[in-house]
């Protein structure tokens, strides 16, 4: 630790993110840089802990509690305050391979359990990972690196989020061939389509490292659905090891009375179209759905659902309204939540912070159940029905109950439907005939991550279920040591 009292002297400061009311008008990143003297004063915040709770990665209540890849923070938070910005991305890659997807899009489960934390607010962890990778690339440190060695062995690796993306990375560093299919036209899962371009740049972050690791001897194959263009058959003729990367993608629906008028869309359907447009055309081609002038309903509170609100808010939406079924979460950690686990405390993200600087209010809504849809002359949604619910536990489970007299008519001519997902899609996994689990998820121990197919491996959400970048990126590296030590019969792979 470079610097014992920095934890009493300075206290935790973020840079400044580009204001709301700017931002909204273009689809460029809203982080911003912060100065090498913020940044050198928030490493030394580090106490560099006897029992550095950051790193665990475990699971606690089912959230993560510490870092899921076990970056090792404490030391390269000294290696920042020290300016040693070299020796800490080799640090920060000795854990991660991408950690400029996981500085921009982690929810840091590391801050949650920053043992400053208990009485302070925690290291600022995830700006100074996001700063070191960002610097690195700028300083040109960060450079194709192929294996000095190959060993033979084809692998194929089954979809390119970072799931895929980690174990290509791995599999290629410890010498084999590997060959990425991806049925989308561009590399990336869920960094490509999913996240979008505001909080995620797909030409300067998610394409570079792709192009890192084509120029590392990786092999990328899109607009190739395996089990329909790729017969599973000959997927597993043709190489030695195959890592199911398919993610989670199958939403989940709101079947009710007037789901099929129009105007009313899964969250992913948007998102996917509104990037694939904007790389295509800068918006131009039309070939999205837009929420200018509209009264926006999405219903969800999470990830996908903030993406959706930050999204109808560079369309220009006319109102937004953002459904939550849960309660609202306090202020500060209630006594069943004590660290070091995930904090479950009302927070704004981005998108919430846009659409209350635009409308004067956070647009969530929250123990709101939508009764039905009903729509215009033209068969396309005008208005839904919704009513207040309440939370009560019978027989030890909870259920949920409507409050008499709160039913609400809200008007609305876009509705997203952003209400997490089922599990990964059939038509592969039953080419294959692998195994699932009860959640109908690919059936592999994590830690192992083999499959009922000897050779056929799984990582990511297609293994674990919509889950988080940083996961995946955890599942991808195990699943290809796993793969490797099956292969080799030894791995050298962490
Ligand atoms: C809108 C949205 C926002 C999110 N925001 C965040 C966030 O801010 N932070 C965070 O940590 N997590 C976030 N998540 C979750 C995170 O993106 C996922 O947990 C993560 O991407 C999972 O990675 P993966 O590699 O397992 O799968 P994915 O990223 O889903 O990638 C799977 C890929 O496999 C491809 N594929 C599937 N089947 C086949 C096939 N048969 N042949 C070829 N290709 C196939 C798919 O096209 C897809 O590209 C978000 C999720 C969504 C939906
Ligand atoms: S990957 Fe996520 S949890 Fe790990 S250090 Fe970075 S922000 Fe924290």
């Amino acid at each position: 630790m470079g610097k014992p009292t920095g934890f009493l002297e300075y206290p935790r400061e973020l840079p400044l993110t580009r204001q709301p009311q700017e931002r909204i008008h273009d689809w460029a990143e809203f982080h911003a840089h912060g100065s090498e003297e913020l940044l050198k004063k928030q490493g030394a915040r580090c106490m560099d802990c006897g029992v550095p709770f950051c790193h665990t990665g475990t699971l606690l209540e089912g959230m993560a509690s510490g870092c899921p890849v076990n970056n090792l923070i404490p030391e390269w938070n000294d290696l920042v305050y020290r300016g040693l910005w070299k020796e800490a991305i080799e640090r920060l890659h000795k854990t991660n391979n991408f950690p400029e997807f996981t500085g921009r899009v982690c929810p840091a489960p590391c801050e949650g359990s920053c043992v400053l934390g208990i009485n302070e607010p925690p290291v600022t962890i995830k700006t100074i990972e996001c700063e070191i990778v960002d610097r690195a690339f700028k300083e040109g440190w960060i450079q194709p690196e192929p294996p000095p060695f190959r060993t033979g062995r084809n692998v194929a690796v089954v979809g390119s989020g970072p799931a895929g993306l980690a174990a290509a990375a791995q599999l290629n560093k410890a010498g084999h061939w590997v060959t990425v299919f991806e049925r989308a036209d561009r590399i990336g899962g869920l960094l490509m389509y999913g996240i979008p371009n505001m909080k995620l740049d797909k030409n300067a972050i998610v394409q570079r490292r792709v192009r890192l690791l084509e120029e590392e001897g990786v092999k990328f194959v899109t607009k190739c659905e395996v089990g329909k263009d790729l017969p599973a058959e000959k997927l597993i003729a043709d190489y030695d090891a195959v890592v199911l990367a398919g993610g989670a993608t199958k939403p989940r629906d709101l079947p009710m009375e007037g789901r099929n008028l129009k105007g009313i869309h899964f969250a992913m359907d948007f998102l996917t179209a509104n990037t694939k447009s904007l790389l295509d055309s800068d918006l131009k081609d039309g070939q999205y759905t837009s929420a200018k002038g509209k009264d926006v309903v999405v219903i969800g509170g999470g990830d996908t659902g903030t993406d959706c609100v930050a999204t109808s808010m560079r369309h220009q939406c006319r109102s937004l309204v953002q459904f939550e079924i849960l309660p609202k979460p306090p202020m500060e950690r209630a006594p069943d939540n004590p660290w070091p686990q995930w904090p479950k405390v009302y927070k704004m993200d981005y998108g919430q912070e846009e659409a209350s600087a635009i409308f004067g209010d956070d647009p969530r809504q929250y123990l709101i159940h939508t009764k039905k849809f009903v729509g215009d002359a033209n068969g396309h949604v005008k208005e839904l029905h919704t009513v207040r619910i309440e939370w009560a536990k019978d027989n030890g489970r909870f259920v949920m109950k409507e409050v008499p007299g709160s039913e609400r008519v809200l008007p609305a001519q876009l509705v997203l439907l952003a209400m997490g997902f089922l599990g990964p899609e059939d038509l592969l996994l039953q080419k294959l005939g692998v195994e699932r689990d009860p959640r109908t998820n690919v059936k592999a121990e994590h830690g192992k991550f083999q499959t009922s197919i000897a050779n056929v491996f799984a990582a990511g959400d297609m293994r674990r279920g919509q889950s988080l970048v940083v996961w995946a990126i955890n599942e991808g590296r195990g699943a290809a040591r796993e793969c490797d030590r099956f292969l080799m019969g030894e791995t050298v792979l962490p």
